[in-house]
This record gives structure tokens, C-alpha cells and sequence, in this order.
């Protein structure tokens, strides 16, 4: 397989630098884009792998680069923003990323969610048609409507296995709440969100061995939720 190409979108020289090298050392390919109109000429005229994209950009906001990558193309787009408010990662993943960094970021955190976006894409693909899901001990069978865990049918509530099926064909992507209850119950009323969170507990109750450390399904507070991709 060919080394993976990553397109950095950062205006900001010495961070843009910084990752160039770092993601050489690691074996992966990249273009560095300083704005956000050489960033679109850039995903176009490269289809990269991955895109690392800031959203403070000097010509168009980040999250405009994401709707308009969106328009074409399913590319993986992980946000790297000093935007730490909830409503900014909610904007952003609801315009299409597939997960977001808050800066000041590690190295080692980002190296970690490009081998897992790597091996999320070199997984692919989870096309709508696919008929079963495994992750780690989770195995769905979309046809029959069936949950099982450890070979062990889960008693599911219909909204309970929807919320599982919802999680596990975007596997490894963060859902906002808006996005999940509008896929659920066909709306984004505030009291959805509270009936998310009680669903969602009766779920991971069934689900994961320990539902106070859950570990298929992540938690990110204010924002939304995450189904993990175990290595199986
Ligand atoms: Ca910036």
C-alpha cells in the first residue's frame, strides 16, 4: 500500500511545520496548505487520505472548507482548532469532520487518530449495504435486527438497537447529538436530548461489561457520541 497522503490546512507557519515533519518521520506523505482556498484547489486536485484542517483560517472559515469538501467527496476531516466551545465542535461535525482536536494538541493524540482513521478507511466499506457488523466482541446482523455480544443475543428496545445500528455504520466518527436524534426520532426538540441520555444508559447497560467505563461507546460531554473501533 501506498504511504498515506495527508493535507494539512494550517495558516499558522511554525504548527504547520511542526506536523509537516512529524508526519514524514512517520511515514506518511503530506501537502501543507496555508488557507483555505489552496486547501479546496489542494483535496481536489490530490484526493488526499486525510485531512488535518484549522478552522481560525485567513481567507474562509474551516468550516466552510469542510461544507465544500463535503459537497464532493467522503474524506476523512479532522478538525485542529484552538475553538474550544462545544458550539464550535458541533458546527464542525455537523458540516461533515469526522473528529476534532482542540489545540494545544500532542503529537502523540494526533498520531493516535490517524491510525485510527487509517484503519477505519483501510476497513471501508461500511456502505449502507453491508448486511453485518463486527467490532471487538460486538457482532450486528443488520438483516436479521439482531445485537448479540460474546455470542450472546442483547435484549434490545427498537430505539435502543437503532441507536446501535446509528453507532456502528458511522463506527470511529463522533455523532452530535443533533445529528443522532434527528436520525432517531426524525427531530432535534431539546427533550430529545434528555431522552438520548436515558436511552443511551439503558444501552451501554446492556452493551458493555463495565457501563460506568464503557469502552464501545465514547462519551464527548456537550457534544455528542462515539462508537470506538476495538482492534480486533
Ligand atoms: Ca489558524
Amino acid at each position: 500500500m501506498n504511504k498515506p497522503l495527508i493535507l494539512i490546512v494550517e495558516d499558522d507557519a511554525p504548527i504547520r511545520n511542526l506536523m509537516s515533519v512529524t508526519l514524514e518521520a512517520r511515514g506518511y506523505r503530506y501537502i501543507a496548505a496555508p488557507n483555505a482556498n489552496s486547501a479546496i484547489l489542494d483535496a481536489t486536485s490530490h484526493n488526499p487520505d486525510i485531512v488535518l484542517l484549522d478552522l481560525g483560517l485567513p481567507d474562509l472559515d474551516g468550516v466552510e472548507v469542510i461544507r465544500k469538501i463535503r459537497s464532493w467527496s467522503n474524506m476523512p476531516i479532522i478538525v485542529i482548532s484552538a475553538r474550544s466551545d462545544d458550539s464550535d465542535k458541533i458546527e464542525a461535525l455537523d458540516a461533515g469532520a469526522d473528529d476534532y482536536l482542540t489545540k494545544p494538541f500532542s503529537i502523540d493524540e494526533l498520531l493516535a487518530r490517524l491510525r485510527a482513521t487509517m484503519r477505519r478507511l483501510n476497513q471501508q466499506p461500511d456502505a449502507p449495504t453491508q448486511t453485518t457488523f463486527t467490532n471487538g466482541q460486538l457482532h450486528i446482523d443488520y438483516a436479521a435486527g439482531c445485537a448479540y455480544v460474546k455470542d450472546e443475543e442483547l435484549h434490545l428496545t427498537p430505539i435502543e438497537y437503532k441507536l446501535l445500528c446509528l453507532l456502528s455504520r458511522n463506527c470511529g466518527k463522533v455523532l452530535t447529538h443533533k445529528y443522532i436524534t434527528q436520525e432517531v426520532w426524525g427531530s432535534s426538540w431539546e427533550n430529545n436530548v434528555a431522552s438520548l441520555r436515558v436511552f443511551m444508559a439503558t444501552l451501554r447497560k446492556k452493551l458493555e461489561s463495565q457501563p460506568d467505563s464503557p469502552s464501545y461507546i465514547q462519551t464527548h460531554v456537550g457534544i455528542g457520541y462515539r462508537m470506538l473501533k476495538m482492534d480486533n
